[in-house]
């Protein structure tokens, strides 16, 4: 009567009806498979095997205290489950439905393996709000803009209410061997360039509820102003915890209105943080319709668009030395701690688009790398959004010039000056653009430009200019 709880990204024992459901019926063999070659050429990136390793261990803990323990194997999950079910004598496998396609054709083939073996294949619905069938147009269709999106999320029941953690985990007769995490060599080593992660987040399922509670108890009641200022901790850092399925969205859903029960105050903010979780699950919705979302321009006249592919300039933009102190703070936040506050991501995606004339999909395969929320819908939704070749996003001709994004979300420079320190002394009216201050200042102060910090790698004016000419390339003449 066993049956195997096969994890994904659902590293929770909370509202996991999967888990639950296989808690109810019998003993449970839990197994998480990590399986690179089912994802393609979306295997998990750096920060993301950091971020696992953590969770991984969170999870075993937990589940030990409930009599139980996480087996683990690597390697093709259809082998290793009809393998499993085969050593356990499993007659079930459970687990939490994926909207992405290569997890989505991962579950077709075991699906049919275990079927042939008379073991039943069970998918339950976890990861979203809304099932993407759930949610459809008047025409019946999937949606491609985010506001009736929203508005048919909302007219829809709310949710159902999280389900609990089961209380014990009954164990089977047979465990069959596990790999051991740390042959895994998911923390980097030689070097090791994680300490920012672990100083920022803190993985699992415990750090997710955590992190939540502390949204609640008073950031989100400033949300709506705040969300926007990098230089505040003014959102929930939910995303990486999201991802990994260490909290459900239902939970986040239920605890936000709880706390507006509570507090009206809150109500607002609130509401302005459900429409960003609903963002999350109109990429997913769009990941489901269109498949192709990460690899290819969703309009497809921006496949023609005559990129400048240039080594040396992506590589600037990596390490934040491009000389426009806003995306170099940005890229290296994103460098030490795996994140990226959400404006700064929009500013640095437009300079590398826009003002580098480098392919949104270079960008998001460095993302995909360094972030330790990388999530295959959420950023190619991002990418394409700045971009202007994804359903919804902002038009192509809306370019972010950075000095004045600095100057209007960061006006008074403690973002770029917490993560360029070479420009911490420079007053902050000359921070978003120290080539314009005025040389005895930066002399006084230490700054080179073009030794201690970058001259700019481009003149904006410029290369927005010839962006544009580009785009209206593609676009073909006006009629
Ligand atoms: P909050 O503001 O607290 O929002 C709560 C939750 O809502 C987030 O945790 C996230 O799950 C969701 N959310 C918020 N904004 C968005 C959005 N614009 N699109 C989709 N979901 C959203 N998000 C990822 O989770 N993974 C990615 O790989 C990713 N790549 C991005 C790439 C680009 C170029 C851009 C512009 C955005 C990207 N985002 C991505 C969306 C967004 O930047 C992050 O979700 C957000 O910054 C996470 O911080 P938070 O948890 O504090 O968000």
């Amino acid at each position: 009567m066993t049956i195997i709880h096969w994890f994904r990204n659902d590293l929770r024992l909370a509202d996991n009806r999967a888990l639950l459901a296989a808690a109810l019926s019998g003993p449970v063999l839990p197994v998480y498979i990590l399986d690179d070659t089912a994802a393609g050429s979306w295997a998990m990136g750096g920060a993301s095997r950091w971020w696992l390793d953590k969770s991984l261990r969170r999870l075993d803990a937990d589940l030990r205290r409930l009599g139980s323990r996480l087996l683990l194997r690597r390697g093709d999950s259809v082998a290793v489950l009809k393998e499993l079910a085969a050593a356990a004598e499993a007659t079930a496998v459970h687990w939490t439905r994926s909207y992405e396609p290569g997890a989505m054709a991962l579950d077709l083939r075991v699906k049919s393996a275990l079927t042939v073996l008379g073991v039943t294949a069970k998918q339950f619905r976890g990861a979203a709000l809304f099932e993407p069938e759930a949610i459809r147009t008047g025409t019946g269709g999937p949606f491609k803009v985010y506001t009736p999106f929203s508005r048919a999320c909302r007219a829809a029941l709310p949710p159902k209410l999280p389900a609990a953690a089961p209380t014990v985990l009954s164990a089977p007769t047979v465990w069959p061997a596990s790999a051991a995490l740390d042959d895994w060599g998911l923390h980097p080593a030689q070097p090791d360039w994680s300490a920012g992660m672990a100083d920022t987040f803190t993985p699992g399922e415990a750090g997710a509820v955590e992190r939540l509670e502390q949204f609640l108890s008073g950031p989100v009641g400033r949300y709506r102003d705040q969300r926007d200022i990098p230089g505040v901790a003014g959102t929930s850092r939910l995303s990486p915890h999201l991802h990994f399925g260490e909290i459900s969205p239902q939970t986040c859903w239920h605890a936000t209105f709880a706390a507006v029960a509570n507090n009206n105050g809150l109500s607002a903010g609130a509401d302005k943080f459900i429409s960003e979780i609903l963002w999350r699950e109109f990429a997913m919705h769009l990941l489901f319709a269109v498949p192709s979302l990460p690899e290819r321009a969703f309009r497809p006249e921006f496949e023609a668009f005559p990129w400048s592919p240039q080594p040396g300039a992506l590589a600037a933009w990596q390490r934040g030395q491009t000389g426009y102190p806003i995306v170099d703070a940005g890229m290296r936040e994103l460098w030490h701690t795996g994140w990226m506050h959400n404006r700064v991501r929009m500013i640095v995606a437009s300079f590398l688009i826009k003002d580098l004339h480098i392919s949104w999909q270079d960008g998001e395969a460095w993302f995909w790398d360094t972030l330790v929320d990388a999530n295959l819908a959420n950023n190619a939704a991002g990418w394409q959004w700045v971009a202007g070749s994804g359903a919804d996003a902002a038009p192509f001709f809306r370019i972010f010039n950075p000095i004045t994004q600095g100057l209007k979300f960061d006006p008074d420079g403690a973002y770029v000056k917490r993560w360029v320190p070479e420009l911490a002394r420079l007053p902050a009216e000359h921070v978003h653009a120290p080539w314009l201050a005025p040389p005895l200042l930066l002399a006084g102060i230490g700054v080179k430009l073009g030794e201690t910090y970058p001259q700019p790698m481009v003149d904006h004016a410029v290369a927005r200019e010839r962006s544009l000419a580009a785009f209206q390339a593609i676009k073909g003449p006006a009629v």
